[in-house]
């Protein structure tokens, strides 16, 4: 198998696909207890959380359902613009679904709370929010997840479907950018 320092040395790795395969299990074990007997619909943002997401749903034993949303974010920046657009809405209505937000970082926290409350003004049976990461020291806007992979320093971060500039996503660990400026290929 490859490790991180294979693709680039400008990758550090945070987190390992062991660690994060170990969490994406325990995630998808606490999801099945607490939705047993129900059928909860995942929706998931692109692309960042896809990676996450394809494990996930398979670490939970319960029938469930998909949907996908896009936003714009910081485009091929390291910054977030605070401009939270739908570029992709959802193919179905989701009025008396219970809904888990899939993201891959809660950061800022503009994103998942423009997204929560649009979300609720579709009337789910209920909504939760599942992030893989967690940067609090970056919080602008409060946002409450439910479910937290693990909580990491405020350190810009790619691999396991996180990208900069659409590179990177295919690294099975999470790694730190070392120099996020630098133009690797
Ligand atoms: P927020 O709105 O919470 O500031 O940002 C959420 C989005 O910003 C994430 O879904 C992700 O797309 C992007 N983002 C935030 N931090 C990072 C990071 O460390 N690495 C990457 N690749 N994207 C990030």
């Amino acid at each position: 198998m490859p490790q991180a320092g294979f693709f680039q040395n400008n990758l550090e790795p945070l987190l390992t696909r062991d660690q994060v395969q170990a969490r994406v299990q325990e995630l998808g074990a606490e999801i099945s207890r607490d939705y047993a007997g129900k059928s909860p619909h995942l929706i998931s943002i692109l692309k960042g959380a896809c990676i996450f997401l394809s494990d996930l749903v398979r670490a939970i034993e319960l029938p469930l359902s998909l949907d996908f949303m896009a936003v714009s974010s910081y485009g091929a920046s390291t910054k977030s613009s605070g401009v939270v657009r739908i570029t992709k809405d959802l193919d179905a209505p989701i009025e008396g679904r219970d809904v888990i937000l899939v993201e891959d970082i809660l950061d800022t926290g503009l994103t998942l709370s423009y997204l929560h409350e649009s979300l609720l003004n579709r009337n789910p049976a209920s909504l939760k929010i599942c992030a893989l990461l967690n940067k609090p020291s970056r919080r602008i806007k409060e946002v409450h997840a439910d479910y937290i992979g693990f909580e990491i320093p405020d350190k810009f971060v790619v691999g396991y479907g996180l990208d900069v500039g659409e590179k990177y996503r295919n690294v099975p660990d999470i790694c730190v950018v070392i120099d996020p400026s630098a133009n690797w290929h």
